[in-house]
Order: C-alpha cells, then sequence, then structure tokens
C-alpha cells in the first residue's frame, strides 16, 4: 500500500539534493526529500571551492564562509609557483552550508523527512514506488509522481536500483592542524610528490592560525601513511582528521533514465560529478542539481541541460589521465611550462570553468607541448578508478 505521494521524491539531504529540492519548490513542485540521519549532523568538512559558486548556488552562503585565499601555490620538491587568482577561491564549512541550505529547502516548500533510509524501488501496474526503511517503525513506500532524484553520495543506493553503474571513487582525508609559523593565511598550496600518492597533498587555511592538511589515494591504498609522512615533514600535529570516500567522474557514468511514467535523475557524488583534477564535487554538484531543475522545470532534455557541467567534468578527467603517471620530472617539467601566458589563463578562469579555452591553450603554447612524453607515459597507465558495476 502507498503512504503517499510527491510529485519529485529526492533520496540524501545533501548539498546537490537539497539545491534540486530547493529549485523544485519554488516552482512549484510537491518535493519530499528523504535522508537517513534520524539527526541532521552532518560532520565538520573544510571545502575549498571556486568563485564559479556564486553561478551555481543562488542563496546567500556567506555565514558558510570561513575565509577566502586568493594564492595558490603549487609546488614540487625543487620547485614553486604562485598564482594569483583574480577571484579568489572561498573556504567553506560543509555542515553549515548543509543547515543553510535545508532551512532554504524548507523555507521553499520542500518537506524533509529524516529517519528514512532507501531501500528500493517497486512497480505497481505504471506507479513507481520508493520504499523506505523507517527505525522502530513499519516501511513506508512513497508514489514517485513525475522525478526520483538520487543525490545519496558516492555509494548510491538509487543508481543500484536502477542499474545504473556507481561512480568510481577514492579515499581522502584531511587533518585540522595548526598553520605551520609564518605561514600567510592567503595562500593555499599543493604539493606533487607522486612516490606517496598520484594525485596531491593540500594545506587549506581556514583563517589566521588554523588550517586543513590533506591528500587523495588511489583506490585501494591507504591514505593515513603518507599523511602520516607529510605531518612529519612539515613538523604539524593534527589536531582531528576528516575523511570519507569521494567519487570521481568517468564519461561511461549515466546520470539519467526513464522508468517507466517518471523520469530518475542522478546528482552530486551520486553522479560523479566531481573534478577528476582536483576531486573537488561541490560546485559541479550543485550544477548538476541546476541541471535537474532545468530540466524538469522548463522542460529542456536532460542531456542538453547537463551539456556544459558534462563538457566540463570530461575535461577534467582527460587532465587527470595526462597527469596520473607523471613522476617527479614530469612536475617539474609542468611548473616550468606554466609562462606568463598559462599563468594568466589560470589566474583568470576558475577550475569550474576550463572547458572552453583549455584546449585552445594548449594548442597555442609550445611550453604545454614539452610536457608530451610525460604525458604519453600517463596514457598507457589504466584509467584512474574503475567505475563500479550496480
Ligand atoms: C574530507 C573531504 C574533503 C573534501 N574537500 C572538498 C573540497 O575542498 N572542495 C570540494 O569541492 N569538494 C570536496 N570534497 C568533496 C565533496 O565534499 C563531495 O563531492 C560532496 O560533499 C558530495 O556531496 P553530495 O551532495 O553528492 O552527497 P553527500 O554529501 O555524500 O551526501 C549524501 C547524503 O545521502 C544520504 N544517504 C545515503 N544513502 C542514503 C539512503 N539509502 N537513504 C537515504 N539517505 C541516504 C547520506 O546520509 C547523506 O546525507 C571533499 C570530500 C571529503 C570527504
Amino acid at each position: 500500500m502507498t503512504d503517499n505521494r510527491r510529485d519529485v521524491v529526492i533520496v540524501g539531504a545533501s548539498g546537490a539534493g537539497l539545491l534540486t529540492g530547493y529549485l523544485l519548490a519554488r516552482q512549484g513542485y510537491r518535493v519530499g526529500v528523504y535522508e537517513q540521519q534520524r539527526r541532521y549532523r552532518p560532520p565538520r568538512r573544510t571545502l575549498i571551492v571556486t568563485s564559479s559558486l556564486r553561478r551555481v548556488l543562488p542563496v546567500d552562503f556567506s555565514p558558510a564562509v570561513l575565509h577566502a585565499t586568493p594564492w595558490m601555490t603549487v609546488a614540487t620538491r625543487r620547485r614553486e609557483v604562485t598564482i594569483e587568482l583574480q577571484e579568489p577561491d572561498w573556504i567553506l564549512e560543509r555542515s553549515r552550508l548543509l543547515h543553510l541550505l535545508l532551512e532554504k529547502a524548507q523555507e521553499a516548500g520542500c518537506r524533509v523527512y529524516f529517519g528514512h533510509r532507501f531501500l528500493g524501488l517497486e512497480r505497481d501496474r505504471q506507479r513507481i514506488l520508493a520504499r523506505f526503511q523507517r527505525p522502530r517503525r513499519s516501511d513506508i513506500t512513497v508514489e514517485v509522481g513525475r522525478a526520483l532524484v538520487g543525490a545519496d553520495g558516492v555509494f548510491s543506493q538509487v543508481a543500484a536500483a536502477a542499474g545504473l553503474p556507481r561512480a568510481p571513487h577514492i579515499p581522502i582525508i584531511q587533518a585540522e592542524v595548526s598553520l605551520p609559523p609564518g605561514w600567510d593565511p592567503r595562500r593555499t598550496q599543493v604539493w606533487f610528490f607522486p612516490q606517496d600518492t598520484r594525485y596531491f597533498f593540500w594545506l587549506i587555511p581556514e583563517g589566521e592560525g588554523r588550517g586543513v592538511l590533506g591528500l587523495m589515494t588511489d583506490h585501494g591504498v591507504h591514505p593515513h601513511p603518507p599523511m602520516k609522512r607529510f605531518l612529519e615533514r612539515l613538523s604539524l600535529k593534527p589536531h582531528r582528521f576528516q575523511g570519507a570516500r569521494v567519487a570521481l567522474y568517468h564519461p561511461r557514468l549515466r546520470a539519467w533514465k526513464r522508468l517507466g511514467p517518471v523520469d530518475l535523475f542522478l546528482v552530486g557524488d551520486a553522479a560523479g560529478q566531481v573534478k577528476n583534477t582536483t576531486v573537488g564535487g561541490t560546485v559541479t554538484g550543485f550544477w548538476g542539481a541546476q541541471a535537474v531543475a532545468q530540466a524538469l522545470a522548463q522542460g529542456v532534455p536532460f542531456a542538453k541541460a547537463a551539456r556544459g557541467l558534462h563538457r566540463e567534468l570530461l575535461l577534467h578527467w582527460w587532465v587527470r589521465k595526462a597527469l596520473h603517471g607523471f613522476s617527479e620530472a614530469g612536475y617539474d617539467a609542468l611548473l616550468r611550462s606554466l609562462t606568463p601566458a598559462v599563468r594568466q589563463f589560470l589566474e583568470r578562469r576558475t577550475r569550474d570553468e576550463m572547458a572552453p579555452a583549455l584546449w585552445k591553450l594548449v594548442a597555442t603554447t609550445p611550453a604545454l607541448w614539452a610536457l608530451a612524453p610525460h604525458v604519453l607515459r600517463s596514457l598507457v597507465q589504466p584509467t584512474p578508478g574503475p567505475i563500479f558495476p550496480s
């Protein structure tokens, strides 16, 4: 028996899920967001995002901003280069951002149900029903009127129920630290030490005196030993750790499917809407939410609404593939190739808006062609992050 019906059922009160709910409730849809946590306590997480956030998040997010950093230093053991961003990156506290979005979604008329864990889909003649488990109460089913949105993160049960492949994922860890003495809090830094990780290490200031030191590793590689070595290298003591798995993009992922009378969408990490270069998924997840809202509210085909996002994600997938086999010498060459023209490009464009111009930059910048032998070495390596069958 069906307990109720919603035009749009969203699984997961994640950032991407709440923004989708907010945008659609404002358009008059009856939206239900179903979240497995009984009490909404998203863990503390420090995020660095580009100024493109303003474009995809149409709410005042200033209460979630901890800090802004206009300088980005990239370093190897032998070199470092600093890029002065025309628009600084923002440093956000994720749980504050999520509480803000929750409030906005509810104000817009979205109903948010906590303690509801999505179990799967059922078909009853032409109707699609989503089944949820509730602690110490019987399961309920909710009829999906128009669309089902899986915003349930990297281990998406919605993707599994719909038979869509699941995004690759890798471990990421951050240590909350006091900044090294003399560290300018306007400066974020990344280090390429490929013998420790094929991704990179970073130090992001959260303001005067405090910051987070982090790294990602390949699937199956434990991030704690390289983290320990890096903390020792900078003589830093961790106050607390933040860690989880984060999704990667893969061109074979699909974020849309027709299920009988309803549209099924995936957004955020569930759809692998993450830039594989930096493994940043905040802006791109919100972009995914915008594409779903546009497809439903304006009747635009989803492939068209999400075209810009997928072009950007594909570019980052290629760049990650090109970097993934770089040795120290490769990263030194990369830093040498940051000529004034390349730096100007990086200063003016955010990491979320590179696709329209990066290929042209590569084609017209001979300094970047010197990277060809390192890129070829990378391209023969397996693709980072295999996709997981549902
Ligand atoms: C330590 C760390 C640092 C990061 N740093 C950055 C950064 O600096 N910049 C950046 O852009 N990105 C960063 N990321 C990535 C970014 O946080 C993620 O891409 C983003 O949070 C993904 O959000 P989401 O909306 O897709 O889903 P999530 O935040 O994963 O939320 C999924 C939600 O769905 C709920 N859920 C799951 N299963 C079910 C179910 N069966 N039923 C009901 N509810 C369910 C969960 O409880 C959760 O609330 C970082 C990630 C980590 C782990």
